[in-house]
């Protein structure tokens, strides 16, 4: 089963590459960044786009906002190996500049096969550019922390929006809203992990 779904996430990238999926994103890019984590996760957080390390690293969220999530999920008593991550856009923006519609049109039925692949029960869109896709005009300062069920292809999944941990790292008060927000997801993941 493991290798299976390894198998079908290794093809979605090999598919990007053959399609040449944003040229020139790809050009300027030193890795296209696919995800990491656990891909049993019963969560799936999705960012926005790589950055300079990320580009570097081929990994998501091993930056500074990287480093956040990673001391958010530690206060919410979860593992980072207990999450799939990944992102809406797969190469680093120049500069990293906000992702294109373009660029997050091209990339959002690869991020669906992800998600088709890994079956989450939960998923964590990170900011606003991966939560409009799953819930289309919401604004993240009312939504945010707050779970919605959604149909999603023939399953039902939860979606949590939460705020960019980018967008925490020179704000204390959001800051504060993460913490609580991380808290209360921990609590949601275990009520549908035992369903
Ligand atoms: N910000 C993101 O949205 N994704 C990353 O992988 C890193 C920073």
């Amino acid at each position: 089963m493991i290798d299976k779904k390894r198998l079908l996430l290794e093809q979605i990238k090999a598919d990007i590459l053959r399609n040449n999926i944003c040229p020139d994103l790809a050009q300027e890019a030193t890795n296209l960044v696919m995800g990491d984590g656990n891909i049993n996760a019963d969560v799936v957080f999705i960012g926005e786009a790589p950055g300079k390390k990320e580009d570097i690293l081929g990994v998501p969220f091993v930056g500074a906002s990287g480093k956040l999530l990673n001391e958010m999920l530690f206060t919410a008593n979860m593992k980072r190996s207990d999450a799939y991550i990944t992102n809406i856009v797969k190469y680093r923006p120049p500069n990293n500049r906000d992702p294109m519609i373009s660029e997050k049109e091209a990339f959002w039925p690869y991020l669906v096969r992800q998600l088709d692949v890994i079956q989450p029960k939960v998923v964590v869109t990170l900011g606003r550019h991966s939560m409009n896709y799953f819930l289309p005009g919401q604004k993240i300062g009312n939504a945010h922390g707050q779970p919605s069920q959604i149909q999603f292809g023939n399953k039902k999944i939860i979606i949590v929006p939460l705020y960019h941990p980018a967008a925490a790292l020179y704000n204390g008060s959001l800051r504060t809203i993460l913490i609580k927000d991380f808290n209360k997801l921990s609590k949601i993941i275990n009520v549908q992990k035992n369903k």
